[in-house]
């Protein structure tokens, strides 16, 4: 069994928070071991918690559609939640939540070592870019360490508010360029160095 896979099962007993005893099922996440790019949520919806997967509601079949308008399907990239049980109805994580399920994020982003980080909504983006507004940074790349970071609207609410759609569509398309820049700077420089994008 890989460590992956092995973390995947850590996760799915974890007890650490008062949502273990609320959720059906824990959801560590799934997609590529090697993958490129992973794309963190906020936390397991109703159809996360009842499948034990990340995004598989109608949030989950939008970011397919948003995945598939740069040519990837979920398969080809990383997809978890910075809390991965379902908080009851749906609330926002707690703070203690948040702060009590990091590790196993962090381990996550050790395995898999991704080139670019995604997050998804604002949650997530608190994590990586402390401080910053999502209407103002969404659709921005950030190097640090030699990882992209990148903040994105959540699919769920684009899904709801027309206004988020286009953003999203939008800064989705652009994530080929600034992934590809970063590579080839990285390959022709051996030195990872500012992008002209950042
Ligand atoms: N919303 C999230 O943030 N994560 C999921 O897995 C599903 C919906």
């Amino acid at each position: 069994m890989s460590a992956l896979s092995q973390l995947h099962e850590e996760i799915a007993l974890c007890t650490q928070c008062e949502l273990a005893k609320y959720r059906t099922k824990a959801v560590p996440g799934e997609g590529a071991e090697n993958a490129e790019i992973m794309f963190i949520g906020e936390a397991p919806g109703w159809h996360e918690d009842q499948q034990g997967r990340p995004f598989v509601g109608p949030a989950g079949l939008y970011l397919e559609q948003l995945l598939a308008s740069i040519g990837l399907r979920r398969e080809q990239v990383y997809i978890t939640n910075i809390v991965k049980s379902r908080p009851p109805g749906n609330r926002d994580p707690l703070p203690t939540e948040i702060l009590v399920c990091r590790p196993w994020l962090e381990r996550q982003i050790e395995l898999i070592r991704p080139k670019m980080i995604v997050t998804l909504g604002r949650y997530a983006m608190a994590m990586f870019f402390p401080g910053k507004s999502i209407s103002k940074i969404h659709g921005t790349a950030q190097k640090r360490d030699n990882t992209i970071y990148y903040a994105m609207y959540h699919p769920a609410a684009a899904l709801h508010q027309q206004s988020l759609r286009h953003a999203i569509g939008e800064d989705m398309l652009r994530i080929p360029s600034i992934l590809s820049e970063a590579k080839s700077t990285t390959e022709i420089n051996q030195q990872p160095q500012q992008l002209s994008m950042f």
